[in-house]
């Protein structure tokens, strides 16, 4: 096995290895990208193949440094009542919550670019990751919402 395989992480082996998406480009020539998890220290793992880019695992979290504060169990229902309302957001944001064994924490991270997210973390490890929806997307989605409680 070549490191390319392994958890860029801690080097353990990745289990749980399946095509997430596929496509093809114009000459036949395509590309995948896999998702897997690491056996050893249950990181969620990406992996990219196609031409001319490194096949190797990358992890799917943040810096730990990025992660600002732990989201208290009183306040998870309220942000899965958010996101069910965006087409996909619910499906995904329950995957995210489905990762945690118990004991892990939801903590809220701000990107590098001033992205909203939120981790799932262990013993201070982010482990996956959840990206909110676009703020301008789902300001669009409230006023519309508050426009036809209006009307109704
Ligand atoms: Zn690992």
């Amino acid at each position: 096995m070549t490191p390319d395989e392994l958890c860029p992480l801690c080097g353990g082996t990745v289990a749980e290895v399946r095509g997430l998406m596929h496509w093809s480009e114009y000459d036949g020539v395509g590309g995948t990208i896999l998702g897997g998890r690491c056996s050893a220290c249950d990181t969620d793992l990406r992996r990219r193949v196609a031409r001319g880019e490194s096949p190797a695992w990358r992890a799917l979290v943040p810096p730990p440094e990025l992660l600002r504060a732990a989201v208290s169990a009183e306040e998870l229902p309220a942000l899965t009542a958010r996101f069910e309302r965006v087409t996909l957001f619910g499906q995904w944001w329950a995957e995210f919550l489905a990762y945690r064994q118990p004991g892990d924490e939801v903590w809220r991270f701000t990107g590098v670019d001033g992205t909203e997210g939120f981790a799932i973390v262990r013993q201070g490890r982010p482990l996956t990751q959840f990206l909110t929806p676009d703020p301008d997307f789902e300001r669009g989605l409230l006023e519309r919402e508050a426009k036809q409680s209006r009307s109704a």
